[in-house]
């Protein structure tokens, strides 16, 4: 068996740098690696209607902008299935039978729910969906028979959830029904879970404090300029802490070696700067600047081809129909497997209905 992706963001809001370095510049490379067989990259629509039931026409309106800001990227539609979620029923039925093999307790149990509960102040009034979302993820992943899911730290109790559903479902029904996913994690712990400009834990479209891969040179000028650094870092000379500061998680996740001569030479590399940054005498303001810069260089390019696509959106309206057919047709695949394994293909087993011929005439 060859080599599968299977990832998604939801439709909330366009995406942001957080996005970028946890999955979206992972998927183009392997997407250009060659090593995979195939790529679905998923816009989770139904996801993201688990805690927005009452707005629709956010999620009906932020499909194009996810779908603008993949093909920006460089998602390159003749290499990856770009879908939408909602168009392949199929996922629905695998997620109302693997919710047979999970617990309430269990659910409860999930790190990343918990703390989105908190952040969507839900306390008792948990929508039954959102709730069991990890259960419909696990249907996402599995239905495409995915290998591999490239994600932020974040997504890592889903992975699990799934894996212990295929394990579950496999040991019941059928060894080697469905194939066990694994997560591949960015290799830098900066963009494992990127901070909030703010200094939050996590730069998330539900907390309003991300930079968006299509804001304007100005906006991510002044986004940067207003970033968390150090409290305590107030005049020039005091010494200033790293960890914690913002700008400075930011340039782990996004500062390479040859970005010291084309912008700053006068340091040639992060840990010399970090070092005369702890010592005192180097200004937030200077240090900003050069991230600014880093960050222009890697969003100019995006924000152009962006600008490319939106001159056709029929096009990329074409291109998502298109992928969501071709994705529908896998999915009925597995569900098809999912349904024998089950025992529930009756129509399709004629031994079924010999048996029961020989039980009621014999
Ligand atoms: P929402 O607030 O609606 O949940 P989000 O900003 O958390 O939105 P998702 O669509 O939930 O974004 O996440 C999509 C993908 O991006 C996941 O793989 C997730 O791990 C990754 N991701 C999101 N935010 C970050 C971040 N700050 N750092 C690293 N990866 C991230
Ligand atoms: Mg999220």
């Amino acid at each position: 068996m060859g080599k599968i992706i299977l990832t998604g963001d939801r439709p909330t809001g366009r995406l942001h740098l957080g996005h970028f370095v946890g999955s979206l510049r992972r998927r183009v490379e392997l997407q250009n690696s060659g090593l995979f067989d195939k790529i679905f990259i998923m816009i989770a629509d139904a996801q993201a209607l688990t805690d927005n039931a009452d707005n629709p026409e956010k999620i009906r309106q932020n499909i194009i902008e996810v779908a603008l800001d993949y093909l920006a990227c460089g998602i390159d539609p003749s290499k990856s299935t770009i879908f939408i979620q909602s168009q392949v029923a199929e996922l629905c039925e695998l997620a109302f039978y693997y919710m047979n093999l999970v617990t309430v307790s269990r659910l409860q149990r999930n790190p990343t729910v918990k703390t989105e509960i908190q952040m969507r102040n839900f306390e008792t009034s948990i929508p039954v969906g959102f709730f069991t979302y990890p259960i419909s993820q696990a249907s996402d992943i599995t239905a495409f028979r995915a290998t591999t899911v490239p994600a932020g730290e974040d997504q890592q109790p889903m992975i699990e959830q799934a894996r212990e559903i295929v394990r579950r479902f496999n040991g019941i029904y059928g060894e080697n029904t469905l194939i066990e996913p694994e997560i591949l994690l960015p290799d830098n712990a900066a963009c494992m879970r990127l901070p909030g400009t703010d200094g939050k834990a996590k730069m998330s479209k539900s907390l309003g404090n991300c930079i968006y891969l299509s804001d304007s040179s100005e906006e991510v000028r002044k986004r940067v300029m207003s970033m968390y650094t150090d409290p305590d870092h107030i005049r020039v000379e005091d010494p200033g802490k790293v960890e914690g500061n913002t700008v400075f998680t930011y340039l782990d996740a996004f500062c390479r070696p040859e970005h010291f001569a084309k912008y700053w030479p006068d340091y040639c590399s992060l840990d010399e700067l970090k070092a005369h940054y702890m010592r005192g005498g180097l200004g937030d303001v200077k240090v900003k600047k050069f991230l600014y810069a880093i960050l222009e260089e890697l969003l100019t390019p995006i924000r152009e081809r962006r600008k490319e696509w939106e001159k056709d959106i029929p096009a990329v309206f074409d291109i998502l129909k298109k992928g969501s057919d071709a994705a529908r047709e896998v999915a009925a695949g597995t569900l098809a497997d999912v349904r024998r394994a089950m025992r529930i293909d009756y129509f399709d087993d004629a031994e079924l209905i010999a048996e029961q011929s020989r039980k009621f005439q014999g």
